[in-house]
């Protein structure tokens, strides 16, 4: 046992505080700390984990390499993740779909992760599995977020980088504002981040999904990348509908969608009689606008949706420029 739990405060940092202590300072020791670590973590994450490669070689840089595949001095190294875990079954389908245009390394969460969003692991330790997929291939899994298996490979754990990451494919839809929530997306994201080439797809579904037509989709989507290429900041969301190869109605370059969501606040008891809180309710709609990757979906069509990491607002930068953005010279005055 750490001699510092005795102290009884879950809190082994504190190990200098005399009894009689008054308890309020310790939040704001608690923030220092804080501020403490996360300066040791900067310094410990100045340099890639493992890997040996050289700056200059550095997988940070952005490769623009596309041409088309018969084209290609060596098969493309594609990464591919997921958010619902290293044992799903479309992660596996994914991988089966882009094994005939490039080798294929699988690098997943070991459980489902779906709308982490982007969340990256700092403040513990990594675990990374070798694992066996379904049909017999090695993968590997990591016990973080699908950004955390994404930065595992580019950070230098393979001693190889990559040129296309392939996220998916997800149980469910991700339709405009779904990508701020989902787990599926960010991986994509933060391969963008790491200056590679990237798309995440989605696959609607009703009671069981079958990846045979996002399968189909997701070969298409990976040779137009390799062969197109992407600019930084770019990547590509891919929305597949629940129908069968031959009701499927093509594919449509869109817009993000606005959906509708219709979560509720579901309030329970606990064995003890303590309130307990869950958020529910039916799946989401959308609004069905001609040109959005809703109104695609709903058309039986594969969404195709340009996505760019420059978050930045165009028109509200033009209003805050029209804004007084000075300080009040009375702030008792302001209102
Ligand atoms: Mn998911």
């Amino acid at each position: 046992m750490n001699p510092s739990d005795s102290h009884g405060t879950g809190d082994p940092g504190a190990g200098d505080d005399q009894a009689g202590t008054p308890r309020p300072e310790l939040p704001e020791m608690t923030r220092e700390r804080a501020r403490s670590e996360r300066r040791d973590l900067d310094l410990e994450r100045g340099e890639p984990v493992a890997g040996g490669m050289g700056r200059a070689d550095s997988p940070r840089a952005l490769r623009p390499y596309a041409r088309p595949l018969g084209e290609w001095p060596t098969r493309p190294r594609i990464l591919v993740t997921n958010d619902d875990g290293v044992e799903s079954r479309g992660l596996l389908a994914l991988k089966q779909a882009l094994d005939p245009i490039g080798d294929v390394t699988v690098v997943a969460p070991d459980t489902n992760q779906s709308t982490v969003g982007h969340q990256k692991t700092l403040m513990r330790p990594l675990r990374v599995r070798e694992r066996q997929l379904a049909d017999g291939s090695q993968a590997w899994s990591i016990d973080g977020s699908p950004t955390d298996a994404v930065s595992l490979a580019f950070l230098g754990y393979f001693d190889h980088r990559f040129d296309l990451v392939a996220s998916g494919i997800n149980y469910g839809a991700n339709l405009g504002d779904d990508i701020t929530y989902s787990g599926t997306v960010s991986a994509a994201m933060e391969a963008v981040i790491n200056g590679c080439p990237a798309f995440a797809i989605s696959q609607e579904y009703y009671e069981h999904p079958d990846f045979a037509l996002a399968a189909l989709a997701a070969r298409v989507v990976a040779r137009n990348i390799l062969e197109h290429g992407l600019a930084p900041g770019e990547l590509v969301n891919v929305n597949v509908p629940a129908v069968d190869p031959d009701e499927f109605a093509g594919f449509e370059v869109t817009r993000l969608g606005k959906r509708i969501y219709q979560d509720e606040l579901i309030e329970r008891r606990d064995p003890r009689g303590l309130p307990y809180f869950w958020i529910g309710g039916p799946p989401p709609s959308g609004l069905a606008i001609a040109g959005t990757d809703f109104h695609a979906v709903i058309n039986r069509k594969v969404a195709i949706t340009p996505i760019h990491l420059d978050l930045t607002g165009r028109s509200l930068l033009r209003r805050l420029k029209t804004w007084r953005w000075e300080m009040d010279e009375d702030p008792d005055q302001a209102i």
